[in-house]
């Protein structure tokens, strides 16, 4: 089989309100994805889509994919899809690094493997069934009540398990915030403490060592190092994130014992064929995962919640859907991993088990063959 096709496309996706992170210090309105189909000469055609939350939350740029796509695309014209180590070294060869650049094609080739298989992805990845997985809310920073209002909100969706947003400047709001949210919380519920990196290491030792709260602690500094010095100084598991992006980022945060678990999202590592990996190294080490995406669509959420589904029910913790926070689907309403109860489940059919539909999209942007 071989690629004879990229068509890429660019889809605004507002959220439903503004989002806020860190204390309030990044605020999100919109978030730009890009969709890729990949066409092959057996007729297959398999779906992607790369879409970082924003331009602020990573070092990854929603238009930024769609120019890494222009440099990769005619080094993986006329390759074999199903191939997917192989298409993964053609693209780390060709562009080394700006792995967010790279989801979109790996996922689009993930559907197209299954397809061709006549297999769901969640069973290319391990998985004898399509284990339902528990999601997780996101809830956006304002006050302990305000916070619990949206706790609250997304129970009554069936959410037990919590990411809270905290990390501002102000260390006694952020310590009321955190004793707040803890004291109100529903029994059965649960919750991690999102700082997403915004407290320097001092300031991090000084919260954690004043609230109550032993649930996770996630991302409460810039880099590894700096969450390694905190998880070495406080009482509560910590949850890695935003800093890890290679295998290599991983095997530094084990030996140097700087958490107890890890966010995987697929695009911030390269993809799922990258994510798979990180997966099993984290079984092999017993770290406990949250799957997901960084952002995107119903489809981006729903490649993450196959691999998901494949991880061992002990470490697998909950993944969070962000299509929940847009206001626009370009996914069938029947169709991808939603919201159930409280639990996310991965389609049954060949692939990724989701078609984008193209009225949604619009024209692409770019075609390559
Ligand atoms: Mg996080």
């Amino acid at each position: 089989m071989k690629i004879t096709k990229i068509e890429v496309f660019q889809l605004d996706l507002p959220l439903t309100k503004p989002y806020y992170l860190s204390g309030g210090r990044l605020k999100f309105e919109k978030i730009d994805s890009t969709f890729v189909r990949i066409e092959t000469d057996e007729g297959i055609h398999g779906w992607g889509e790369g879409c970082p939350w924003g331009h602020t939350y990573l070092p990854a740029h929603g238009p930024g994919i769609r120019a890494g796509i222009e440099t990769l695309a005619p080094f993986l014209i006329g390759e074999n899809p199903c191939a997917l180590r192989h298409i993964n070294r053609v693209m780390d060869t060709q562009l080394p690094g700006h792995e967010y650049v790279k989801s979109a094609i790996d996922m689009a080739c993930w559907d197209i493997l299954g397809k061709q298989a006549g297999l769901p992805v969640y069973m290319l990845m391990g998985a004898p069934e399509p284990t339902p997985v528990p999601v997780l809310s996101s809830i956006s920073t304002g006050t302990s009540e305000s916070m619990l209002e949206l706790i609250g909100e997304a129970a009554e969706k069936g959410y037990k398990d919590h990411s809270a947003k905290v990390g501002g400047t102000d260390i006694e709001a952020d310590i009321e915030r955190i004793n707040g949210i803890e004291a109100g919380l529903q029994p059965g519920h649960k919750v991690t403490f999102d700082v997403n990196r915004a407290w320097e290491p001092c300031t991090a030792i000084a919260v954690l060592n004043a609230v109550k709260t032993r649930s996770w602690i996630e991302q409460p500094c810039e880099t590894l190092d700096q969450v390694g010095v905190v998880a070495r100084r406080v009482p509560q598991p910590i949850l890695l994130d935003e800093c890890m992006t290679t295998y290599q980022d991983h095997l530094e945060a084990w030996k140097n014992e700087c958490g107890n678990g890890v966010k995987i999202k697929p695009n911030r590592v390269g993809g799922l064929t990258k994510a798979l990996q990180i997966r099993d190294f984290a079984v092999s080490i017993g770290w406990h995962m949250n799957i997901e995406d960084l952002g995107g669509s119903c489809l981006a959420d729903t490649a993450a919640i196959h691999l998901a589904s494949s991880c061992p029910n002990d470490l697998n913790m909950s993944s969070w859907l962000s299509h929940y926070h847009l206001s626009v689907d370009p996914i069938p309403a029947n169709q991808g991993a939603r919201n159930v109860n409280g639990f996310a489940t991965p389609p049954s059919l060949p692939g990724l088990g989701v078609e984008p539909m193209l009225d949604v999209l619009g024209n692409p942007v770019a075609v390559y063959v």
